[in-house]
C-alpha cells in the first residue's frame, strides 16, 4: 500500500478531488479554483452539517467553477479545480494554519471539524490539498521546462452577505507584493464595468502567510498572476455566468496585452 492509499479518505467509486481540462495546452493562461465544489467523502458523514449548509456559501465558492470552465473554453487553456468542500479542508491553506481545517464558518459550528487528531488532517491534506497543488505545481513546472509563458488566474466567489455586512462591490480583484498583472486587469475591469464597483484587495486580500495558491504557486514562482472574486449573486443562471466569464476574458487579454508591452 502506498502512502497515499494509505491516508486516503475516498472511496473507490467516488469521484478524483482534482478536476482538470487540458492540462498540457499552450495557452499563456492556467486557471485554478480552490473552492469549485462542495463534496463531503463518506468516510466523514456529513460533518456534522445539513444539507442546506453545505449548499451555502460556506461550503464553496457557488457559480465560479461555471465561470471558470466558460473562461477555460474560451482560452483553451489549462483548468485545475478541487472538487470537495472547503469545509473538509480548504485547498487555498498551508496546511496546519488555523483557518484550513475550519471549526467555525461564518457562524456555522462545523461540529466533524472538532478535536482532529494529527492523524485525521493529515488524511485530509493528504487526500484533496496535496494532489491539487501538486497536479498545479507540475503544470506550471512543466510549461516553465518547456519554456512557455504563464499568468495564473485564481479564481473565486463570494457571498453578498457576510454576517451583518453587506457586500456591495460586484467584483474584486486581489494581489500580493506582485501587483503586476492585478493592477491592469483592476483598470480593464473598471473601465469595461463602469456602472459596476470593482473593488481592489476587498472584501477579501491576499494572505501571504497563509494562502496557498497564489503565494506558493504564483509568488514563488515569479509568475505574473490575477485573483479574481466575483459576488455570487451575479453569477447564479446561465446568462449571468456567460456575461462574467466574456467580460473577465476580455479584461484579463486587454491586461495582459498591456503586460507584455510594458515588459517587451
Ligand atoms: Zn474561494
Amino acid at each position: 500500500m502506498t502512502r497515499h492509499e494509505a491516508l486516503c479518505l475516498l472511496a473507490p467509486d467516488e469521484p478524483d478531488p482534482v478536476l482538470v481540462h487540458a492540462p498540457d495546452a499552450g495557452s499563456p493562461f492556467v486557471i485554478t479554483v480552490d473552492h469549485a465544489g462542495r463534496r463531503i467523502p463518506r468516510s466523514l458523514g456529513t460533518l456534522g452539517l445539513s444539507e442546506a449548509q453545505i449548499a451555502r456559501h460556506i461550503g464553496w465558492d457557488i457559480g465560479i467553477l461555471a465561470v471558470s470552465e466558460a473562461m477555460q473554453a474560451e482560452f483553451a487553456c489549462p483548468l485545475f479545480a478541487q472538487i470537495y468542500s472547503r469545509l473538509v479542508i480548504d485547498c487555498n491553506r498551508r496546511p496546519g494554519t488555523r483557518t484550513s481545517i475550519p471549526e467555525i464558518s461564518e457562524s456555522d459550528v462545523i461540529a466533524g471539524n472538532i478535536g482532529l487528531s494529527d492523524g485525521d488532517r493529515l488524511k485530509r491534506e493528504a487526500t484533496f490539498l496535496e494532489p491539487y497543488q501538486v497536479a498545479i505545481g507540475d503544470c506550471l513546472d512543466e510549461r516553465a521546462r518547456l519554456g512557455h509563458n504563464t499568468y495564473l488566474l485564481a479564481m473565486h466567489s463570494f457571498t453578498p452577505h457576510y454576517k451583518n455586512e453587506v457586500r456591495p462591490m460586484a467584483a474584486a480583484v486581489l494581489w500580493g507584493p506582485d501587483d503586476r498583472l492585478g493592477r491592469l486587469v483592476l483598470e480593464e475591469m473598471r473601465r469595461l464595468c463602469p456602472s459596476m464597483e470593482i473593488a481592489a484587495n476587498q472584501p477579501y486580500a491576499v494572505d501571504m502567510q497563509n494562502d496557498y495558491t497564489v503565494p506558493v504557486q504564483a509568488e514563488a514562482r515569479g509568475l505574473p498572476y490575477v485573483e479574481i472574486e466575483v459576488r455570487q449573486d451575479l453569477i447564479s443562471d446561465p446568462p449571468g455566468i456567460a456575461a462574467w466569464a466574456k467580460t473577465l476574458a476580455i479584461a484579463i487579454r486587454n491586461a495582459v496585452a498591456t503586460f507584455e508591452e510594458q515588459s517587451a
